[in-house]
This record gives structure tokens, sequence and C-alpha cells, in this order.
């Protein structure tokens, strides 16, 4: 270690947006104010050939490093940290235990433009108010102009109007710009305030609790840490119960910090929130664009939003005064993320309310077998919710075997009994399938031939609107051939039930009736799904036909019939998530049904009617499917009972991919020298092991204790990155993987 101990250098280390697992260190800018520099704060430095801006992770005088090699930062950005001491904390811990390059991780927690540089200030925002001659006008004056008259008389009540307020007013904004030109009205730069008065906290009073409800609530502790399960079925009162946590926060003069899954957070949801709360509440989600985001984001950090509501990265919102974290929908893949920073915001949410000591609350129907398994050992508190709040009964789930079955384009007669049933009771149906397109493949029936995709392993799926085949794994696509291209047959046919299918034979079916499909497809564009509800909302009779995007988050209170196409898929994935993937999905999508005052049917259409997983899950509902699966997984050592890391590596050549991990398992096994506590599974094919011309491979390194494999873990990391052979082929480390594939 080089140690100067007379004239001290000033150096600071520094995480930088590049894919290496350390940090940089470098000289204080010159002439930068000793007293001033501290972690958080943003610099500006040269690397290489080019420009980067940092984060300050801490000040220093000694480095490992040759002095001599060193190079002074450029410039210090702001004058105040960027990132508080808690979130800086927060992001260098998950990198650590995600094995994530500092600078990554913290390029996730930052909104896009101070990552460019923009000031971490809160724009304010312009509102028109009266001048002092403006003032002065007689109360109804401006008469000959009732637009002008109208604008000065809303001024005069409320003080400002914003352009936004304007609008409502329907007044236009050069009737402002005309009261301007005389001299009456000025419009001034504003920064929202944070303080309001919490004796006008509520816009609407709170529901009465149930029983059950408040028995819950009750155990919530607000000035201390604790996770707590909240497991209710779905409509059982979990949301109520987090408005009222929320409130007891507010009250508190608290913030609440709220996840929803990626497609849970809906207008619906929003409006849940604001029609309870008369306070700021701001919504991170994907259709912001940079400014809106920085903005959400500055708002929370000044303590003037009191409730932020934001998908995955909203987990890492600052906040001036954090008083509650809540993940709804929990189990929902989506709070995993899957490439770069490979964080799970469920996990992180418990680290982050932990350092805080504050509660978290993680609600569900279908709690994720980890979650529940904490809840099980106490280490989690456990509330449960069984009745279904007002007046709602809970679905009851029909099983209909299809074996022998003669099928209408996928659909039992029975189903179809149903629906015409359900459509003449004046109410709606919806059909779930989990499969968009036309059909999964197009098929020669002289021949055998099949649309496979020339890059991965894999079927392409026909669609019909606009015509062509598509790979929904590498994105590749092509026209729709006449006839076979093996044997030039033309009897060539798409094979089996794809959402767009669904939605032509249901309308050949029922036609007077309107056919809804919801899939990624038909709700591409801005605001798509919203357009597409606002029928289903009207209440007219109609059939829903669609993918999960239908699970999640919406509330459909004249649906009273569901149909499940097919729901075998999850019984026989090689994944061992599989089942517990398809006991959440079907429960989600059963949920759906009879939400309000009329009760709902659910019909699940299986092939394998007698499956014990299925039989479980229908006759005894999720919960003894989860022991179910739990028994299984302590048998054969799986997660929650076994912690996994996945390494992963692809390339164009097989062999590059295979040799890499091969050294990774080498490098591990010497690291670790026979330990008892980790095993190794692998090099092997992933499920697809050809995807966009790519071979991929991986390595499965598990172990009875989570804190043996983080130690191996990280020093392996720090050899494989040096290793000649990672330059050659994509890899990555995935701690806690969701998804095996
Ligand atoms: P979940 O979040 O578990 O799906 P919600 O909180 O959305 O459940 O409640 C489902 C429905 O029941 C909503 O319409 C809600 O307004 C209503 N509800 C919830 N709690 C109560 C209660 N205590 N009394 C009456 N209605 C309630
Ligand atoms: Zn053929
Ligand atoms: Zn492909």
């Amino acid at each position: 270690m080089t140690h100067i101990p007379s004239t001290e250098p000033l150096l600071l280390e520094i995480a930088l947006p590049v894919p290496l697992r350390r940090c940089f260190d470098y000289f204080a800018p010159v002439g930068a104010n000793p007293a001033g520099l501290q972690p958080g704060l943003l610099v500006r430095v040269p690397f290489g050939h080019q420009e980067l801006i940092g984060i300050i992770v801490r000040v220093k005088t000694e480095s490992v490093q040759n002095l001599d090699k060193l190079r002074p930062a450029l410039e210090i950005i702001g004058s105040r940290p960027t990132l508080d001491s808690e979130l800086l904390d927060l992001c260098l811990w998950a990198a650590d235990y995600y094995q994530c390059p500092p600078g990554e991780a913290l390029q996730t927690a930052l909104p896009v433009l101070l990552r460019q540089g923009e000031p971490a200030q809160l724009r304010g925002e312009p509102v028109f108010q009266l001048t002092t001659e403006g003032k002065g006008l007689p109360v109804g004056a401006l008469k000959r102009s009732p637009k002008q008259a109208a604008l000065l008389a809303a001024l005069q009540t409320r003080g400002q109007l914003n352009r936004n307020e304007l609008s409502l007013l329907e007044i236009p904004r050069t009737i402002a710009k005309n009261l301007i030109d005389k001299g009456l009205v000025t419009l001034v730069n504003v920064i929202p305030d944070a303080s309001t008065p919490s004796s006008q906290l509520l816009r609407e009073q709170p529901l009465v609790l149930s029983d059950e409800q408040q028995t819950a609530f009750a155990q919530i502790d607000y000035s201390s840490f604790q996770t707590y399960l909240l497991d209710g079925a779905t409509g059982s009162g979990k949301t109520e119960i987090y408005l009222q946590a929320i409130e007891q926060t507010l009250r508190r003069g608290k913030q609440a910090l709220v996840l929803v899954p990626e497609i849970g957070l809906t207008p619906q949801t929003l409006e849940r929130f604001q029609r309870r709360f008369n306070l700021p509440i701001v919504a991170l989600h994907s259709g912001l664009n940079d400014r809106e985001r920085l903005d959400a984001w500055l708002l929370a950090r000044d303590g003037i939003a009191r409730i932020i509501i934001g998908t995955r990265s909203a987990l890492f919102t600052p906040l001036k005064e954090p008083g509650i974290l809540i993940i709804d929908e929990e189990h929902d893949g989506s709070f995993k993320q899957q490439d770069g920073f490979r964080y799970s915001a469920r996990d992180l949410a418990a680290v982050r309310a932990h350092r805080l000591g504050i509660p978290l609350i993680l609600g569900s129907a279908t709690p994720s077998l980890e979650t529940l398994h904490n809840a099980l050992q106490g280490r989690y508190q456990y509330l449960r919710l069984k009745a279904r709040a007002g007046n709602a009964k809970p679905p009851e789930i029909e099983l209909l075997d299809i074996r022998g079955e003669i099928l209408h384009e996928g659909f039992a007669q029975a189903s179809i009994d149903a629906i015409g049933d359900t459509l003449g009771k004046g109410n709606q149906a919806l059909v779930f399938l989990n499969r968009r397109g036309y059909a999964p493949t197009l098929e020669c029936h002289d021949c055998g031939w099949l649309a496979n995709c020339n890059h991965c392993d894999a079927r392409m799926t026909v669609h019909q609107t606009p015509r062509h085949l598509h790979c929904h794994h590498c994105d590749h696509q092509r026209g729709l051939p006449k006839r076979c291209p093996s044997c030039n047959s033309s009897k060539i046919q798409p094979i089996g039930q794809g959402t767009e299918r669904s939605e032509v034979v249901l309308q050949q079916l029922f036609p007077a009736h309107k056919v809804i499909r919801v899939d990624r497809d038909s709700t591409r564009n801005k605001d798509g799904m919203q357009k597409l509800l606002v029928d289903v909302h009207s209440g007219d009779p109609c059939i829903l036909v669609g993918t999960q995007m239908l699970a999640k988050g919406h509330h459909f209170a004249d649906v009273t019939l569901v149909v499940i196409i097919d729901a075998d898929a999850g019984l026989f994935s090689t994944d061992f998530r599989g089942a517990e993937r398809m006991g959440q999905l079907l429960l989600q999508v059963a949920g759906r049904a009879g939400r309000e005052e009329k009760s709902g049917r659910v019909i699940l259409q299986s092939h394998h009617t007698d499956h014990p997983l299925v039989q479980t899950l229908v006759q005894q509902g999720y919960h003894a499917l989860a022991d179910l699966i739990l028994q299984e997984r302590q048998i054969t050592q799986l997660p929650p009972y076994r912690h996994l890391a996945l390494i992963r590596a692809e390339s164009k050549q097989a062999i590059a991919a295979v040799d890499f991990l091969k050294l990774a398992r080498h490098l591990a096994e010497q690291l670790q020298a026979p330990h008892p506590l980790l095993n190794y599974l692998g090099p092997l094919p992933a499920m697809m092991e050809k995807r966009g011309d790519r071979f991929r491979y991986q390595l499965q390194i598990n172990s009875a204790q989570r804190k043996p494999l983080q130690q191996l873990l990280s020093q392996l990391a720090l050899q494989l990155e040096l290793s000649p052979l990672a330059k050659r082929i994509r890899w990555s480390i995935d701690v806690d993987p969701q998804e095996m594939g």
C-alpha cells in the first residue's frame, strides 16, 4: 500500500459505468475544496480516451494503486450529493450481492438525465399570477372579453394557475398572453411546496375494515423494521389495508413507497390512491419521458411527493422521510431484473426497509414460495385474509376434462355453452390463453415440415394481422409460405391456438357481441390497453380474450365467467418454478371472475385433470399446492431450501461458451476446495440451447448457506473477468435466478 504521510493526497474512489467489478481511484479535481468532497457526488473523469460521469464512493488518502498512474478527476457536478448515503450504500451492497459492477448498479438507481450531468434540482413550474396592477382591478372587470374576465376571476379567487389548470378552465394560453401584454398578469416560476397540513390528508373516508382486515391491520408496527406477508385472495381487501397503512404513515409525517408489477400500474390503481389521498402522489412508470422521470425522482427526494408508486426500479427512489415500503403482487416475475443488474426489487426492499428501520408489506393472493417459506418459518409476520371483502363470493374452479373431446378450435362445447349463457344474462366472459399470435406454428400435412426459426431452437409463431411468421425469441420475421418449402404441398396449416385465432373463432360463434383481444400485439400503441378496455368498463356484454396481461391489476366488475383454454404447459416445464407459476397465474386469472355483487364461474380445460398438482390446486387451492411444491423442493434441494446462482455463457461457437464455464467450475473448485456446502451442476445447455444464433450454456452453483456462495462468487467473478476466454463470449452471473432458461 502506498502511504505518503506528509502531504497526503486527496483521492476519490469512483464508481464508473463500465462493465468491471471495481471502482477507480482519481485525484480530486485541481482546486476542489476538500471540505466539499463527499460520497454520492457526481464527478466527471477522464477514462482512456473518453470522459465519463461517475459517482464518488469514498474520499480517501491512500490507494492500492500506484499514485503515479492516477489521474485527476475533471470536475465535480453540482454542490450536493446526488445520491444520499442511504441509497448509495444500498446500491453498493446490491452490486456486491448480485455480483454486478458497482457503476452499473448505480446507473440503475439514477434517472437518465442525472447520469448525463443534468442538475439534480427541481425545475419549478411556471404559473400565472396577477401583477400589482392586475390585483387592483375590481371584481367583474374586463367584461368585454368573457375569457379574459374568466381568467381574471379565477386568479382573483385562487391566486395562481398553472398551465394544466388553465386548460381545465378552457382558457386558451393566448388569453393569458393578452393579459401579460397588458401588464395585468405575469408568469413566475414556482417550486412546489412540501407543507400540507395533515388535517386535509384524506379526500374520501376509509372503508370500515372487516374483523379479519382489522386483525391484520392492527399488527403493523410503523416504528420499526418488520416484513409482513399480507396473504389474501384477490378481492379480499389487501389494497384497502395498504391504503390505511399509508394513511398511518402519512399522519406520522412520513412517505410511502409502493411497488407494483410492470403491467399492474393501471390508471385504475393510481386513481384509487388519488381518490383517497389529498397529497402529492407521483407515479414512476415506463410511459414517462426522461424529464418527467427526473421530476418525479426529485419530488420524492425533496419530500414533496408523499406517496410514490412505481415499478421495479422505483425501489431506488430517494425518500426524504421514508415511512413504509409496500410491494403488491410480490410473487410477480417483473420484480426481478433479467439483464444487466439482475436484482430482485422485492428482496432488496427487505434490505432497504431493514436499514431504514421501517415496515415492509408484501402482498399477494399467491405468494412466492420463498416469501411463504419465510412467513411459515416466522421470519416474516404472517397476516392472512381468508374471506373476500364486501359481498363478493370466491369463484369455484370447474375442471373440464378435454381428453378425447372434439374441440372447436381449442374450445370444448361446454365452454362455448357457458360463454353463450354468460352473454345471454348480460354479463361478460374472459377467455385466457397465454399465447399471442394466431397459432404456435405452421405444419405441412403431407411431409410434417414445421416452421422452425433458423436462428433459434424454436418454432415460429403464425400471425394473421399482419400475416407473417414471427419468432418470439429472437424477433426474426418472414412471410407466410403458400406452399411447403420442403415438399411443395399446399396443405400447410397453422397448428394449435393463439389469441388471434381464439378471437376469430369467438367472433364467428358470437357475431352479435364484441370480442376484445388483449395481448402485447393489440396493446402496442400508447394507451392501447386503456382504449381497448373502455368497452369492457362500459359493462355491455362482451368477450375478453387475452394473455396474462389480463391477469394483473385490472378490475372487471361485470366479468362472471373465466375460461382457461390450456393450462397444461406449466405442468411439464423443465424450469423447477413451472408448477408454482402455473398455480399463481391460474388463480390470478380465476380471480378476475365475480369481483363484485355477481358471483363468478371459472372453467379450466385440461388434458391432465387427474395430475396431482391440478387436483390439489382445484380441490384445495393455492396454499395446498404451495405445501406440496415446497415438500418437493425440500426433497430435491431447491430454493427456498438451497441458495442458487447461475453463471450463463453464450457464444456463436458452442465450444467457447462451454470452455468458459468449464473454466468457471474449475476455478470455483480451486477457490473452495471440496466445500461441503456447495454443489455444482454443469456446464449444461440452457433450455433453449440456441437463440438468436448463439449457443447458450449454464453452470449452476447451489449452497445450503448464503455466505459461502457469496464469498465464492465475488472471488470467482473477478477471476473470470480477467480470463481471456471471457472476451470471446457473453457471460453473466445471476444470483437467486428466477428464470432457469
Ligand atoms: P385486493 O387488493 O385484495 O384485491 P381490494 O382492497 O381491492 O382487494 O378490495 C376488493 C373490493 O372490496 C374493492 O372494491 C374494495 O373497495 C372492497 N373492500 C375492501 N375492503 C372493504 C371493506 N372493509 N368493506 C367494504 N368493502 C371493502
Ligand atoms: Zn411438406
Ligand atoms: Zn428465433
